[in-house]
């Protein structure tokens, strides 16, 4: 036992057993962040590149650490997702944004067939729960499951296409509706596009950044728009930030925009600013 031990020791690098303790306390402070109340939800909107009102939000989740201050969900979710925590902390997003939108909604700050976006993880999406969750949230907020629309990126549709399939059609018949996010960036065949119950298409930000220097992006920009038109499916382009693009979009009929010209992700407080500022334009 001794010797297996000593061979344990050197099996573990320096290196792996740095990044598995990092790991282990990442784990601990998620903990720590759900039971403390560290998250909060930011609310980005989504305009309407005919008329720019606000046709939704999307919710993006925040953590403000005591210590280390602002933490970007690009740096923990995959650990949550990994470690599991991300149903937990999934849950917490889909309740509090329905709540919160709901009230948008019944305010009449949102317009009634206003979408609001929660951004489901692999691991959420293939949890055999879904349905029950997504239902409960529902009941328990009051929101219209018209008004609620999870994005889902590409390559998580992309990891099992047929059970893909059958838990969209399952949340469908309920009402709720699906955006493909990051589209471009994964490797869906647009054969299954047509297949997939998806009412919103995302293109990806790295599509949009270099509009109008890169005429590759930008022909691939417009060949979506105008694939997604055919099979009936809304567009949103992803990080908008100039007014260059949104010309390049509107002519190309895309439907919608998000960015930073438009809005950064805005609090609770600041979403309400913004629409009542909007409606008085
Ligand atoms: P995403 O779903 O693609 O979200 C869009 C990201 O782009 C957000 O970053 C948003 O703040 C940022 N963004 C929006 N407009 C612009 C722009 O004009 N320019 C630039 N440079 N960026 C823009 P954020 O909030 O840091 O989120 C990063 C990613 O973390 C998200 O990418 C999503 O994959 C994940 N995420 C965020 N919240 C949640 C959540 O509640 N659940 C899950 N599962 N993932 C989440
Ligand atoms: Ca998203
Ligand atoms: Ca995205
Ligand atoms: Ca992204």
């Amino acid at each position: 036992a001794k010797e297996l031990g000593r061979n344990n020791v050197q099996f573990f690098s320096e290196d792996m057993n740095r990044s598995i303790l990092e790991h282990l306390s990442w784990e601990q402070e998620i903990n720590d962040a759900l039971t403390a109340n560290q998250f909060t939800l930011a609310y980005q909107p989504k305009i309407s590149l005919r008329d720019y009102h606000t046709t939704g939000v999307e919710a993006l989740i925040r953590w403000h650490h005591p210590e280390k201050g602002f933490v970007s969900p690009d740096r923990f979710i995959p650990v949550a997702e990994e470690t599991g925590q991300i149903l937990a902390i999934g849950r917490w997003v889909l309740e509090r944004s329905c709540t919160e939108m709901r009230a948008l909604l019944q305010s009449g700050a949102l317009p009634e067939n206003a979408r609001i976006a929660v951004n489901l993880s692999a691991r959420q999406f293939a949890a055999p729960d879904l349905e029950t969750v997504i239902s409960q949230v529902l009941q328990e907020s009051g929101l219209s499951p018209s008004n609620l629309e999870l994005e889902i990126t590409e390559s998580t549709l992309m990891l099992d296409v047929e059970s893909a399939i059958a838990t969209m059609a399952s949340l469908q018949a309920i009402g709720v509706r699906f955006a493909i996010d990051d589209f471009g960036t994964g490797y869906s065949s647009l054969a299954y596009l047509k297949r997939l119950p998806i009412e919103v298409l995302k293109v990806d930000r790295s599509f949009v950044l270099d509009i109008p220097d890169d005429t590759n992006d930008m022909a691939i920009t417009a060949a979506v728009i105008a694939m997604a038109h055919k099979l009936g499916i809304i567009v949103v382009a992803e990080g908008v930030e100039s007014e260059d693009q949104v010309n390049f979009l509107r002519n190309n009929l895309c439907d919608e925009g998000q960015g930073y010209l438009f809005s950064r992700p805005l609090t609770l407080q600041q979403l309400q600013l913004f629409l009542r500022e909007a409606q008085t334009a």
